[in-house]
Parts: C-alpha cells; sequence; structure tokens
C-alpha cells in the first residue's frame, strides 16, 4: 500500500458509496483499489486476502508440478 503524496491530485475512495472522498492510500500492484483515511483498513484487508490468495496459489501449483 502507498501513500498519495499531496501533489497527486488522487482518485476517489474505492469503498466509499458517495464519490466524494479523495483516495489517500493506493493499492500496490496493477490497476488498484484506492482507499481514503477511513477505509485504509479495507484496503489493508483487501491486499492481505490477495497475498494469502497467491500464496496458496503457489502452494497448489507446486503440488501439481510435484506430482508429475
Ligand atoms: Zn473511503
Amino acid at each position: 500500500m502507498k501513500r498519495l503524496t499531496s501533489k497527486q491530485k488522487g482518485p476517489y475512495c474505492s469503498y466509499c458509496p458517495d464519490k466524494t472522498s479523495r483516495a489517500v492510500y493506493r493499492e500496490d500492484g496493477f490497476a488498484g483499489h484506492f482507499a481514503c483515511e477511513v477505509h485504509k483498513d479495507d484496503l489493508c484487508s483487501r491486499e492481505e486476502a490477495r497475498r494469502r490468495a497467491e500464496a496458496a496459489m503457489t502452494i497448489a501449483d507446486e503440488q501439481t508440478w510435484g506430482k508429475l
């Protein structure tokens, strides 16, 4: 997660229902989600879930290739 600098004109928060809050944080990676200060934790858990999914995928790959 990256903190957007005040110089960067931030997009709106991906979690606020009304598009009024400017995002302060940006998810790592391509096409990331954005979050305002209030929704920082939401973005954090999103990244955490993605990391877990990626780790699970890697393990599944190893198991698949290990059987060959
Ligand atoms: Zn928000």
